[in-house]
């Protein structure tokens, strides 16, 4: 077990995007484009956790995520937390609220939808429903759980 304590190394100041479900880590890299500005990025995948079975962690020194951004990571993994770093100590500890829209991140799965072929961004209503995170699309009103709608 000790590979696991050992695996990821503390920063000083910056965030620590824990209890990402194992094989979402990646997915959040791509999208919040996190290996794009230039700072230390750790990522662990596959970590042992008590809570989950095993969980990813992504570490980035020297960047705060805002609250939007923060939210926007619910919609790739609501039970994850964000923890601000200060003087390698956690200074704030974040849950995540989903957001009300979110656009140009996912790609309608109804192959009529008026978002396909037109220069428009897609745009979603969040919305939960016994525990599941749904996605209504703006442009052709339906709904779809999150898990079928893949990223552009
Ligand atoms: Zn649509």
């Amino acid at each position: 077990m000790k590979q696991n304590v050992l695996s990821i190394e503390a920063i000083e100041t910056g965030t620590v995007i824990d209890h990402i479900p194992a094989g979402q880590g990646l997915a959040i890299l791509r999208q919040f484009k996190l290996l794009h500005h230039g700072t230390a990025v750790t990522v662990g995948f596959n970590l042992s956790s008590r809570q989950m079975g095993s969980k990813d962690i992504i570490k980035i020194a020297g960047i705060m995520l805002d609250d939007h951004a923060a939210n926007r990571l619910a919609l790739f993994a609501p039970q994850a937390t964000v923890n601000d770093i200060e003087a390698f100590k956690v200074v704030r500890k974040r849950a995540l609220t989903l957001p009300q829209t979110i656009s140009e991140v996912f790609c309608c799965p109804n192959g009529n939808c008026a978002s396909h072929g037109e220069p428009v961004n897609s745009r979603f209503y969040v919305s939960t429903h016994e525990g599941e995170t749904r996605l209504r699309c703006h442009y052709c009103e339906k709904t779809f759980p999150r898990q079928l709608v893949t990223e552009v």
